[in-house]
């Protein structure tokens, strides 16, 4: 069975795919991600790996919205494995700024791929990372899925873009968000002239960090070389501050969030978010019954203190002050 069904009380479609329970169990000794194992060319930087057992397919049924009481659809999409490297145990905080920088073009061009594909309306990146987040492979890998709707969360997300901008003469809510942690400075963690990583004043995850580029641009498509470049180091910079802050691999979900495909100009802006599930080095939090049933967060950490602790884990990066102030007018940053 592989089908998506309507969840009328939430209004969210859920993704039945019972082929991954037949998942096999992988011998522990070999990798389908290293060259040499038949599934991945003998030799590749990074590659961009079609998912065996994908929740969304382009062999699936179309997608049709209709949303009765008991509605199903066919989940046409597609889901991807981005492999960040050949080396199979090479931690992602340990990936060369040219690593990355290879994993954001291939990002750009599938990204580009599935803008000019109908049945895509959101394609969402992501990387979960450690055991925590049953993740049993080290091999460094993201992942890429596209969708036929736009998931609730981005919904949700768009929905609030909408009544900000219009209460406030057209602004980005998300532009003024960033604009406020970088007068502020305090929960800034790390800046450049093109990107900032701070803790949301809000944070629901345990160290977490929202990376922002300072320009408004909804998708990776409309970002410059120099803007990717600085993507890349970004998300190495944070990458190795989680794995310094403890000492060890920080297990985590990295969304990158894009607007939504088929909307002219959605009031979306495009960021990543680290979400890490390690609330001490020996506690890790659970999504339990407040967060997963009622939806609200009980954070155990001040997002400030949590900040000044990253900001001054290793790599620091310099004169952040200096960097945060370096921000453009905003009427320049929408132009
Ligand atoms: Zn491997
Ligand atoms: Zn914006």
């Amino acid at each position: 069975m592989h089908q998506l069904r309507w969840n009328a009380l939430l209004s969210q479609w859920v993704v039945v795919t019972t082929e991954r329970q037949n998942r096999p169990q992988m011998p522990s000794n070999w990798c389908p991600f290293d060259p040499g194992s038949g599934r991945v060319p003998d030799s590749y930087e990074v590659f961009l790996y079609p998912n065996d057992f994908p929740a969304f397919s382009p062999t699936a049924d179309p997608f049709t919205p209709d949303t009765d009481l008991l509605s199903e659809t066919g989940p046409r999409g597609a889901c991807d494995v981005v492999l960040y490297s050949p080396e199979h145990t090479l931690p992602p905080s340990k990936l060369s700024l040219d690593q990355w920088r290879s994993v954001v073009d291939l990002w750009t061009a599938r990204t580009r791929q599935h803008a000019a594909n109908p049945d895509i309306a959101l394609i969402a990146i992501f990387e979960n990372c450690g055991e925590a987040v049953g993740v049993t492979m080290p091999h460094p890998h993201g992942q890429i899925y596209a969708f036929p709707f736009i998931p609730p969360v981005v919904q949700k997300e768009l929905e609030s873009a909408r009544e900000f901008a219009a209460a406030h003469a057209g602004d980005c809510l998300f532009c003024r968000l960033m604009e406020e942690e970088v007068k502020r400075v305090t929960r800034v963690v790390a800046a450049d002239q093109h990107f900032v990583a701070f803790v949301p004043y809000a944070a629901r995850f345990p160290a977490e960090i929202a990376l922002y580029p300072r320009r408004h641009v909804r998708s990776l498509l409309e970002l410059t070389e120099e803007e990717k470049t600085s993507l890349a180091h970004s998300i190495s910079i944070v990458r190795q501050k989680y794995d310094n802050l403890y000492g060890f691999l920080m297990p985590l979900m990295m969304p990158l969030k894009q607007g939504p495909l088929r909307e002219g100009d959605p009031p979306y802006h495009f960021h990543l978010e680290f979400l890490p599930l390690q609330r001490s080095p020996t506690k890790l939090k659970y999504m339990a019954t407040i967060e997963t049933a009622y939806g609200t967060f009980l954070a155990d950490t001040a997002p400030e203190q949590m900040a000044e602790t990253l900001r001054n884990t290793e790599p620091v990066t310099k004169s952040l002050v200096q960097s945060c102030s370096g921000t453009r007018d905003r009427s320049e940053n929408r132009a």
